[in-house]
C-alpha cells in the first residue's frame, strides 16, 4: 500500500494542533488562543472539536459495530472522496477508475485536482462483467509503462448512484482481487439495502476503503459527516493530511444524537424501503412507463416514453426529481427519491395526471 502513497504525502511532517498535542482533561485551556466564553447557544462552542472525533468514533463502534481503529471522520464523505484522491493520486500522472454511469462527485474532485478519469462501463443491466473488467484492467497494466502514471483508485459506488442496484460481495471480492490499488466502496446507501456490507472483507484487503455517511439514512446531511472505514494504515495517512479540525463540534455532536436514536433511524429505513417498493409497483403500472429498474437504494430510476416531458409535467406541480437522461444505459430514464408518504403520493398522483394526458 506505502508504493501507492504519492511522494510529498508519504514525507509529510503533519499539522499538530494544540488538541492534538493535549488530549487529557484540564481545567484551565490557554493552549488555542480561544475565546474564554462562547456568545452561542451551544456552550462548548469556543473551543476547537476534537480534530479524531474520538468519542463520536467509539459511539459508531457500539451503533454500527464499526471499531476506531479502523474509522475515520470527514466533513460529508465527499471529503473522504477528494482527501483519498489527494493521498495516492500525483496530479497530471496517475488516475481514477470509476463505473459508467456513476456519481459525479470521483470526477469532479479528480478534475479539480488535475487527475484523470478513467470509466468502466457497467452493462446494459448496470452489472459489472467480470470478464470484460478483467479485460479492462489488462489493457490498462500494459499502457501504464507508456504513460508513467498509475490508476490509484477504483470508486466502486454500491449500491450505485443513480442506477440504484448494489453489487453482490462475490463481486466487490473479484475487484479486489484483480485491481492492484486501492479500490473504494461508497456505501453512501448501504442502509437501505439487503447485500451485505464490504466491511466485511477489510480484514483480507489492506488497500480497501468503505465510505458510509451521515446525510442519507441518518438524516444530518446538513452536518456534514462521513466514515472512511479502512486498514489502519490508510486511516493514519488520512489523519495526518485532512485538516486537522475537519468536523465541527455541532457536527459531531448532532451525528452523536442521531446514534443514540439508531432506533428511529432503522424505523424510518425500513418504511423507506416499504415506500420504494410500493412506490416502484406503482409507477411500473403507468401507461407511459416502459422500466422500472430494481433498487437497493432510497430512489430507483425509471424509463418513462419522454423523460423530459414528464420532468416538466412534475416541475409545474411543484414535485422535482432528476432527469439522468445523458448516462450511460438511462436513455429517459428519471431518478426518483423515495420521500415521506404524503410526497409519494403527491409523486403518484402528478404521474397519473400527466398519464391521464
Ligand atoms: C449522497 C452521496 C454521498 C454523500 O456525500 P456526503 O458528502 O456524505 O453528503 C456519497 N456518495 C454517494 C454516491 C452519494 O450519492
Amino acid at each position: 500500500m506505502r508504493s501507492l502513497v504519492r511522494k510529498n504525502i508519504a514525507s509529510l511532517r503533519p499539522y499538530s494542533s494544540a488538541r492534538n498535542e493535549f488530549t487529557g482533561t484540564a481545567e484551565v485551556y490557554l493552549d488555542a488562543n480561544e475565546s474564554a466564553q462562547s456568545f452561542v447557544s451551544l456552550a462548548t462552542a469556543n473551543r476547537y472539536p476534537d480534530p479524531q472525533a474520538a468519542l463520536l468514533r467509539s459511539q459508531i463502534a457500539e451503533v454500527m459495530g464499526l471499531p476506531p481503529e479502523r474509522t475515520v471522520i470527514g466533513s460529508g464523505s465527499d471529503e473522504l472522496i477528494d482527501n483519498l484522491i489527494r493521498i495516492f493520486c500525483e496530479p497530471r500522472q496517475d488516475s481514477i477508475l470509476t463505473l459508467n454511469p456513476t456519481y459525479g462527485a470521483y470526477r469532479v474532485f479528480s478534475d479539480i485536482n488535475d487527475v484523470a478519469v478513467k470509466t468502466f462501463d457497467l452493462d446494459s443491466e448496470f452489472a459489472i462483467d467480470q470478464s470484460s473488467l478483467e479485460e479492462f484492467l489488462a489493457a490498462e497494466r500494459a499502457a501504464r509503462t507508456l504513460e508513467g502514471g498509475q490508476t490509484k483508485l477504483f470508486f466502486l459506488c454500491s449500491p450505485n448512484n443513480p442506477t440504484g442496484n448494489a453489487f453482490s460481495l462475490e463481486t466487490i471480492e473479484a475487484v479486489c482481487e484483480c485491481f492492484d490499488g486501492i479500490v473504494a466502496v461508497d456505501e453512501a446507501y448501504q442502509d437501505f439495502s439487503s447485500r451485505e456490507s464490504a466491511v466485511s472483507l477489510l480484514d483480507r484487503y489492506e488497500k480497501l476503503v468503505v465510505l458510509r455517511t451521515f446525510s442519507k439514512a441518518w438524516g444530518i446531511a446538513s452536518a456534514r459527516v462521513g466514515i472512511a472505514i479502512t486498514s489502519p494504515g490508510i486511516v493514519a495517512l488520512i489523519a495526518s493530511m485532512k485538516y486537522p479540525y475537519n468536523v465541527g463540534g455541532p457536527s459531531q455532536a448532532l451525528a452523536l444524537e442521531a446514534l443514540s436514536r439508531a432506533e428511529r433511524v432503522r424505523e424510518s429505513v425500513g418504511r423507506t424501503v416499504a415506500e420504494r417498493e410500493r412506490l416502484a409497483t406503482e409507477v411500473a403500472r403507468l401507461p407511459f412507463v416502459e422500466r422500472v429498474f430494481p433498487s437497493d437504494a432510497n430512489f430507483f430510476l425509471v424509463r418513462v416514453r419522454e423523460a423530459k416531458a414528464v420532468y416538466r409535467a412534475l416541475v409545474e406541480k411543484g414535485i422535482i426529481v432528476r432527469d439522468r437522461s445523458g448516462e450511460l444505459h438511462c436513455s429517459e430514464c428519471l431518478r426518483l427519491t423515495v420521500g415521506s408518504s404524503e410526497e409519494n403520493e403527491r409523486l403518484l398522483n402528478a404521474l397519473k395526471e400527466y398519464g391521464r394526458g
